[in-house]
C-alpha cells in the first residue's frame, strides 16, 4: 500500500494496467494485451467483457458520462458525452456500456474541419477507439481516446497518421536492428514534450478582447521593462503560481501523467512544464489533457493560462520542445553506444536522422508552421525558420572525422578497424546545448524545438518518423543480402556516404545570425519564414509519395491537412483582424476623444484666463492627429480584410493575409501604441503591459 499521497493518488483516474489486470479475466486481459502490443484485431467479445470492466470502475470513481476524446484536424481535442442511462421500463435506469460503444462510435461530424475529404466522399465520420493509450476520467466522464476517420477510412484526425508514422517506423526499425542481429518485440518513440505557457490575472484577461478572442495582445506598448534584468528565469515563483502548478501536478499526476519539472521561464509571467517522456501516443495524449487542465485549472486560482506562441510583443514568446529518441524494447536507439558494434549501429542510426532530416526539412517546417508560431520561429528567442542539425562538440568531430576518414583524437574519438570510432564517453553525458538549433542531438535524443506552445505535437511526431523509418528501409534495403564478414565494412561506408550526402544540414553556430541566413541559402537550405510559404510543402507530389509509401497518409488525407492548416491560418487573422477593428472603434478611438477633449477643455479654461498652455495645447495636437490616424488606418484594415477573405482559394487567401492584412494589421498597432504612450491611465480602456506582466 502506498503511504504517501502522490503514490497513492498517481494514476488514480486512469483505466491503468493495474486496473485492467485486476478486473478483466485473465483470457481477457491475455488477449486485450495481443490487442495493445501486436496489434491483433479486437473481437466483439473482448470488448464487450472491456467495456463492461470500464464502466464498473467509471461508475465506481463516479463517472455518469462517457465520451470519444479525439483529435480533428484542428489539433485541439473534441469530445460528446452520453450517459451511460438506459431505461428500463419500470421508471427506473440501468447504467450500461456496450462493446460497440466501446469501439466505434459516430459523431456528428459535419462540422469538423476535413479540407474536402467528406464532401467528395460521405458525411459521416467515425471515432475508433484507440487501445494503445488508456481511458481515463475527467469531470465525471469516462474519456475514450479514439482515432477519427471518415467512412471510407480516411483519416480527418491527427492520432491516426500518428499512429500509422509509428507503424512505418517499427516495421523499418526491425528490418535494420536485424542486419545487427537484435530481434525486439516493440519499436516505439519516446516523446517527452516540455511546455511553455504565461500566466496573467484573470481580471486582467477579461478585461482585453484580443486576450479572450485571440489568445494574444493584438495591441500596446512596450512595458517599462522587459525581461532584460534576467531575474524571472527559474526565480522564486509567485504564491498563486506555485498555488497553480500544485494543483495542476496533482490533477496531471491522477491522470498518469508524469508531470516532472517545473519552473519560471525567461520572459515575465512565463512559465515550463515537463513530463518525463513516454511513449509517443501517450506522450501526444497528455500533452494534450495537461494543455487543458492549464487553461481549466488557472481560473481556481484568479488566472488565466495563455498557451499562445506570443502572447506579448517585446519579451520571449513561448514554445514546445520534442524530445525524440526511439525505444527498442525499452534500449534507446539513440544511446551512443558503449562499444564498437553498438556504435556502428548508433552511426548507422544517425546518420539515417541527418539524412531524414535534411530530405524532409520542407515537410519538418511546414509540420510546425501555424499563423501564432510565425511571430516566434526566427525572432531571436527561437530557433529560425531554416531546419538545421546540431550535434554537439564532441559527436560532430566524430562525424567530421568520419566523413574525412581522418582521426581526431582531440576529441577522444580514435578510428576502430573497419573504421568505426570509439565515442568518447562524454557523449553520453553531453550537456552542450546550442539554444539555438532547431533540431539539437542532447545526449541520447533530439530536440525539435520549432514546435509552437498550443500545437498538437503529433504533425512534427508523424513527419520525422515516416523520414527517418525511410531512411531505414533505405539502409535495410541496400544492406539486406551482403554477406555477414563484409557487413560491418559496408555499414560503415553506408553511413559516411550517408553523412557525405547531407552535411548541409549539420550546422553547429548560432543559428540567429544574420550570417547563417546567407550560409544556408549558400547550402541550399530554405528559409520559409511564413506559413503560406511552408504549407504548400504538405501537397509537393514527391511528399504525397512519400507518405503514401509508407501508408501514412494518402494524397486526400494530405490536401484535407494542407486545406484545413491554411483555413486555420487564415480563419484566425481573420478574427485577429475583426478583433482589431473592434478594439479600435469601441475602446480606442472613444478613449482617445475623452481624453483628448478633457486636455482640450483645459486648453480652452486656461485660454480664457490668459494662459498659453503650451504642453497641453501640443498634447491635443498630437491626439487628434493620431485619431485621425487610427481612423484611416482602421477602415483600411477592414477592406483589406475584406479583400483577403474574398480571394477564391485557401492559399491565395493566407498569401493575401501575409502580403496585405499583417502589414496592415503591424501598422495598425503601431498607430494605437503610439497614442497609448500618450494617453492618461485613467482613460485607456485595457490594462497595459506594465499591468499584466508585473503584477505582485
Ligand atoms: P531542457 O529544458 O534542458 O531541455 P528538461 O529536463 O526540461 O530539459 O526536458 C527534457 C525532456 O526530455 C523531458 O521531458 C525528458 O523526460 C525528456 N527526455 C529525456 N530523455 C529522453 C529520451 N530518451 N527520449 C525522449 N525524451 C527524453
Ligand atoms: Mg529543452
Amino acid at each position: 500500500m502506498a503511504t504517501d499521497r502522490v503514490t497513492a493518488e498517481y494514476g488514480s483516474l486512469i483505466f491503468s494496467e493495474a486496473v485492467m489486470q485486476q478486473r478483466l479475466p485473465k483470457p481477457t486481459y491475455k488477449k486485450l494485451r495481443r490487442v495493445m502490443d501486436d496489434g491483433e484485431p479486437l473481437d466483439i467479445d473482448i470488448a464487450n467483457e472491456v467495456a463492461h470492466a470500464m464502466k464498473e470502475w467509471a461508475l465506481e470513481m463516479g463517472a455518469t458520462h462517457f465520451t470519444h476524446w479525439f483529435q480533428p484536424l484542428t489539433g485541439i481535442t473534441s469530445e460528446k458525452h452520453d450517459s451511460f442511462i438506459t431505461p428500463k421500463g419500470d421508471g427506473g435506469v440501468l447504467m450500461t456500456f456496450s462493446g460497440k460503444e466501446l469501439v466505434q462510435g459516430e459523431p456528428d461530424a459535419s462540422s469538423f474541419p476535413s479540407g474536402g475529404i467528406r464532401s467528395t466522399f460521405e458525411a459521416r465520420g467515425y471515432t475508433v477507439w484507440d487501445p494503445t493509450s488508456p481511458a481515463f476520467i475527467k469531470d465525471e466522464v469516462l474519456c475514450i481516446p479514439t482515432a477519427f476517420i471518415s467512412y471510407t477510412g480516411e483519416a480527418l484526425d491527427k492520432k491516426t497518421p500518428f499512429l500509422r508514422s509509428q507503424v512505418a517506423l517499427e516495421k523499418q526499425a526491425k528490418r535494420l536492428l536485424a542486419l545487427f542481429g537484435r530481434h525486439p518485440n516493440r519499436v516505439l518513440t519516446s516523446i517527452g514534450a516540455e511546455q511553455e505557457y504565461f500566466l496573467i490575472r484573470e481580471e486582467d484577461f477579461q478585461e482585453r478582447p484580443d486576450l479572450v478572442l485571440c489568445g494574444r495582445t493584438l495591441f500596446g506598448c512596450e512595458p517599462s521593462k522587459g525581461q532584460e534584468l534576467d531575474e524571472h528565469y527559474f526565480g522564486a515563483i509567485r504564491p498563486t503560481v506555485n498555488e497553480f502548478m500544485k494543483e495542476l501536478d496533482d490533477e496531471l499526476w491522477k491522470l498518469g501523467i508524469p508531470a516532472k519539472t517545473k519552473h519560471n521561464e525567461v520572459a515575465p509571467c512565463q512559465h515550463e512544464l515537463a513530463p518525463i517522456y513516454e511513449q509517443g501516443s501517450a506522450a501526444v495524449d497528455n500533452n494534450l489533457l495537461t494543455m487543458e487542465k492549464m487553461k481549466l485549472l488557472a481560473s481556481h486560482h484568479g488566472l488565466a493560462c495563455l498557451l499562445a506562441e506570443k502572447p506579448f510583443a517585446y519579451v520571449n514568446g513561448s514554445g514546445k520542445h520534442n524530445n525524440w529518441s526511439i525505444s527498442s524494447d525499452g534500449y534507446n536507439l539513440l544511446e551512443p553506444g558503449s562499444d564498437p558494434e553498438h556504435n556502428l549501429q548508433f552511426l548507422v542510426i544517425l546518420a539515417c536522422l541527418v539524412a531524414a532530416v535534411d530530405e524532409h526539412a520542407d515537410l519538418i517546417r511546414a509540420s510546425v508552421a501555424s499563423a501564432g508560431n510565425d511571430h516566434r520561429l526566427g525572432a531571436n528567442e527561437a530557433p529560425p525558420a531554416i531546419v538545421s542539425v546540431f550535434l554537439g562538440d564532441n559527436l560532430s568531430p566524430v562525424v567530421e572525422a568520419l566523413i574525412n576518414g581522418t582521426h581526431s583524437e582531440a576529441h577522444g574519438s580514435e578510428l576502430m578497424d573497419l573504421g568505426v570510432p570509439t565515442l568518447p564517453d562524454v557523449i553520453r553525458d553531453n550537456t552542450d546545448r546550442n539554444r539555438t538549433s532547431p533540431f539539437a542531438f542532447t545526449g541520447n535524443k533530439f530536440e525539435l524545438r520549432m514546435v509552437g506552445s498550443q500545437q498538437n505535437i503529433s504533425d512534427p511526431n508523424v513527419v520525422l518518423n515516416t523520414a527517418v523509418a525511410e531512411q531505414f528501409d533505405r539502409f535495410a534495403t541496400d544492406l539486406e543480402g551482403v554477406p555477414a564478414e563484409r557487413f560491418k565494412a559496408e555499414a560503415m561506408s553506408w553511413a559516411r556516404a550517408t553523412f557525405k550526402a547531407h552535411k548541409r544540414i549539420i550546422f553547429e553556430g548560432n543559428g540567429y545570425s544574420d550570417d547563417w541566413e546567407k550560409e544556408a541559402e549558400a547550402r541550399g537550405l530554405a528559409n520559409l519564414k511564413s506559413t503560406p510559404e511552408a504549407l504548400p510543402a504538405i501537397i509537393a507530389p514527391a511528399n504525397i509519395a512519400f507518405f503514401e509509401k509508407y501508408g501514412v497518409l494518402n494524397a486526400n488525407e494530405l490536401t484535407a491537412q494542407y486545406v484545413s492548416k491554411c483555413e486555420q491560418y487564415e480563419k484566425l487573422l481573420n478574427i485577429e483582424a475583426n478583433t482589431m477593428s473592434y478594439m479600435v472603434r469601441h475602446l480606442y478611438l472613444p478613449a482617445l476623444i475623452d481624453y483628448s477633449g478633457n486636455v482640450a477643455t483645459s486648453v480652452a479654461t486656461k485660454t480664457e484666463i490668459g494662459i498659453e498652455a503650451f504642453a497641453e495645447r501640443e498634447i491635443v495636437r498630437t491626439l487628434t492627429a493620431g485619431i485621425d490616424t487610427i481612423y484611416a488606418a482602421v477602415s483600411d484594415l477592414e477592406a483589406e480584410n475584406k479583400e483577403a477573405q474574398a480571394k477564391p482559394t485557401p492559399q491565395e487567401q493566407c498569401n493575401y493575409y501575409l502580403e496585405v492584412v499583417i502589414p496592415a494589421m503591424e501598422h495598425m498597432r503601431r498607430t494605437v501604441d503610439a497614442m497609448e504612450r500618450l494617453c492618461g491611465n485613467d482613460f485607456w480602456p485595457v490594462p497595459s503591459y506594465n499591468d499584466m506582466l508585473f503584477y505582485v
